[in-house]
């Protein structure tokens, strides 16, 4: 570590380059705080990591930060706008970012905490982490689940044309994937564990993708699981019986968790309900360890509709405002479902 890192400590380190991270490194500029921004992957990488013709549910107002306008073409915003947007802000902001960078570890303790990565130490005063929940998949746990054929992230339907495409799971991610791909010629079988769709389906997919069940278009398996996968068959396990169907690909649409193994190395505890929240303060977002904070979607553990960019984006101005000032008022952030709300 040089001595100028030593000598020159960053107020806030801020560990996640997503929406809620780059508002937190904002809202502490605007208190007058120096913040630093370091993600392992590109700017917005969860963004990057979205179905490419992705549209937001949120309109643009309620997903802006640091109080820039987002002007979109349309009623929601696409990825691509989104994506722009928050370059737009960074770049704007002159946010210090450090990309491609991995945080491995934290040391030390409020004001002398050292942020350790893959290629450096950076001291600063105060740590939040927003790391949000993208990254780890919920797995299967069959054998099979590594090849190239399984994916947990799906990106567009064009690669499985004319295929056997199995999409796994009942929410808003398995009915647009399973609609995108049968609209592209697939054929489609959408296998779910539960009996039903969610009643988190958007209004305007539902019955769309209700239809194509009930026409056949789309083969449904409810309360299937898939026990198997073969060389170009799956294994269902269905309420009646084994079923063999003919398979080239699988979308895994199953959900994805926070990084609890990144979360207890930067030491924070897991609180034992059954979300496995991490354990904070709910005005100020600040861990039990002192001068650690925690914001966006991470903070929801399991529960990773909590908190989206809407409400998540407001941790930033609580979390600068104790920094800064010690202290921080008590508001309704607004705590509802990005799933269900409209
Ligand atoms: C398909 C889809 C559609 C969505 N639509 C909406 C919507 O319409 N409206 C809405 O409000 N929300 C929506 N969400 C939810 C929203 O995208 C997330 O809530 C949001 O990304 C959370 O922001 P964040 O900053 O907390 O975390 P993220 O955006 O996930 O950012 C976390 C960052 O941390 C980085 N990171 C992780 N580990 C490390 C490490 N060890 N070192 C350094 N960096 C690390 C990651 O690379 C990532 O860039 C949607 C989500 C999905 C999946």
């Amino acid at each position: 570590m040089s001595t100028h890192h030593r000598n020159n400590p960053v107020d806030l380190l801020v560990i996640g380059a997503g929406p809620v991270g780059l508002a937190c490194a904002i809202s502490a500029l605007r208190q007058g705080l120096s913040a630093k921004v370091i993600d392992k992957g590109a700017l917005v990488n969860s963004l990057i990591g979205y179905p490419t013709q992705l549209e937001f549910f949120s309109t643009p107002e309620l997903i802006e930060i640091g109080g820039h306008p987002f002007a979109t073409q349309r009623y929601k915003p696409t990825r691509e706008e989104a994506i722009s947007y928050y370059q737009g802000v960074a770049k704007a902001e002159k946010l210090d970012l450090r990309l491609y960078e991995r945080v491995l570890a934290l040391e030390g303790e409020v004001d002398h905490f050292v942020v350790k990565t893959d290629q450096d130490q950076h001291p600063c005063r105060h740590v939040v982490i927003a790391t949000g929940f993208f990254d780890i998949a919920k797995m299967l746990g069959l054998e099979g689940e590594e090849e190239p054929r399984v994916t947990h992230y799906y990106k567009e339907p064009y690669p499985y044309t004319g295929r056997h495409v199995a999409v796994v799971g009942g929410k808003n991610s398995a009915a647009k994937a399973a609609l995108d791909c049968y609209r592209n010629n697939a054929q489609v079988t959408l296998i779910h564990r539960g009996p039903e769709l969610s009643d988190r389906v958007k209004y305007w997919l539902r019955p769309d993708l209700e239809n194509r069940i009930a026409e056949g278009s789309i083969k449904a398996y409810f309360n299937t699981a898939i026990r198997k996968i073969e060389d170009r068959s799956l294994v269902l396990e269905t309420p009646n019986g084994e079923v063999r169907i003919d398979n080239d690909f699988v979308i895994a649409m199953t959900g994805y968790q926070p990084n609890y193994d990144l979360l207890q190395t930067l030491g924070v505890e897991i609180g034992d309900d059954p979300a496995r929240t991490p354990l904070f303060d709910p005005v100020t977002f600040e861990t039990p360890r002192p001068g650690l904070y925690i914001a966006g979607t991470v903070c929801g553990g399991l529960h990773t509709g909590r908190w989206f960019i809407e409400n998540g984006r407001h941790h930033a101005e609580q979390i600068a405002l104790h920094i800064a000032t010690g202290k921080a008022p008590e508001v309704d952030l607004g705590a509802k479902n990005w799933k269900t709300a409209e």
